[in-house]
C-alpha cells in the first residue's frame, strides 16, 4: 500500500488549442498540508476538476492510496473519501448551517431522500452536526439563516459541509476568496485546526494563509508544474518571484482584501 495518499502521474488536459494541465505530477502525503499556488490561468482550478472526476483528463492517471481512480465518478470518488470546497460558495442560502450540515451527513449515509423530514431526527445525526458546526466555531449562529451569516461564517460552513462527507482528502479551492481580512484569522485558525488523518491540498492566492498552513508547496504555471517545496524554498525561489513579480495580472480574484503573492514576496 501507497503512503501516499494522493498522486498523479503525467496528468494532462487539453481544451482545444490550450494545455491547461501539460504532465502533472502531484504527490500528496497521507495528512499532507500541501498548497497549490500559480497565477491566474495557472490550472489550479482545472486540475482539481479533474482530481474530483468533473473533467476526465487527455492523458495520465490519478492514484488514491495507491489506487487507480482515473475512470471512476465524481461520486465514486466523493464516497472513498476525496472531497472539495469550491471557489463561489455553493449553499443553500434560506437553510440553517444545522440542517445543511444533518443533510449531508443524511446523504453520506444513503438518507438524501428524508432530508425533508428534519423533525423525524436522529439524535446520532443532530450530534455530529452539532460538534461539527462547533469545530468550524458555527455552534452560536447554528439556527440562522445561511444567507445572514458573514462571507467568512459561510465558508467556514462549506469547509464544515465537506467534512460532513467524511474526507480522507480535502480538496480547498480558494476558502479565503472574498474573505475580508478582518474574518480571515478565523478561517486561518480553523484550518490549522483540521483533523491531521484528513490529506489537504490547498489551492490559494492569499499567501498569508498558504505560508502558515501548508508544510508543502507547488507552484503551477502554465498548466505545469513550476517547482515544489518546503515554503521557505519557494519564497526565496527567484523563478516564483519572477513568475508573481514580472506580471501585472499577480494578486488575484481577492484584490483589497487579503494578500496577493507579489506582496507577500516582497515581503
Ligand atoms: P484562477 O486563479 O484565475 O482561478 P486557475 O489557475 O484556476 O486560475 P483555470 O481556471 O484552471 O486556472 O484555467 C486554466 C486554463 O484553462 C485557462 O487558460 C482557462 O482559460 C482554461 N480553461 C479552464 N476551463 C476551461 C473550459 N471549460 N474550457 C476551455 N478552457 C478552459
Amino acid at each position: 500500500m501507497s503512503a501516499l495518499a494522493l498522486e498523479t502521474q503525467e496528468l494532462s488536459l487539453r481544451f482545444g488549442a490550450i494545455d491547461a494541465l501539460a504532465g502533472i505530477n502531484l504527490q500528496l502525503e497521507s495528512g499532507a498540508r500541501h498548497a497549490l499556488i500559480g497565477p491566474n490561468g495557472a490550472g489550479k482550478t482545472t486540475l482539481i476538476n479533474v482530481l474530483t472526476g468533473v473533467y476526465a483528463p487527455t492523458a495520465g492517471c490519478i492514484r488514491m492510496s495507491g489506487h487507480d481512480i482515473t475512470a471512476h465518478r465524481v461520486d465514486q470518488r466523493a464516497r472513498q473519501g476525496l472531497i472539495r470546497t469550491f471557489q463561489i460558495n455553493q449553499l443553500f442560502p434560506s437553510l440553517t448551517p444545522l440542517l445543511s450540515v444533518v443533510m449531508t451527513i443524511q446523504e453520506r449515509e444513503g438518507q438524501g431522500t428524508i432530508w425533508w423530514r428534519p423533525y423525524q431526527r436522529s439524535t446520532a445525526v443532530f450530534d455530529e452536526a452539532h460538534a461539527l458546526l462547533k469545530r468550524l466555531r458555527l455552534d452560536s449562529v447554528a439556527e440562522a439563516r445561511v444567507s445572514e451569516l458573514p462571507y467568512g461564517q459561510q465558508r467556514l460552513l462549506e469547509i464544515a459541509l465537506a467534512l460532513a462527507g467524511r474526507p480522507r482528502i480535502l480538496l480547498l479551492d480558494e476558502p479565503a476568496a472574498g474573505v475580508p481580512k478582518d474574518e480571515c484569522r478565523e478561517l486561518l485558525e480553523t484550518l490549522a485546526e483540521l483533523p491531521q488523518d484528513i490529506s489537504v491540498l490547498l489551492i490559494e492566492h492569499d499567501m498569508n494563509l498558504v505560508f502558515r498552513f501548508a508544510r508543502r508547496i507547488s507552484v503551477l504555471v502554465a498548466g505545469r508544474v513550476l517547482t515544489e517545496g518546503s515554503p521557505a524554498d519557494i519564497a526565496r525561489d527567484p523563478r516564483v518571484r519572477e513568475v508573481y513579480l514580472g506580471r501585472a495580472n499577480m494578486r488575484g480574484p481577492m484584490q483589497g482584501h487579503t494578500q496577493g503573492p507579489a506582496e507577500y514576496l516582497r515581503g
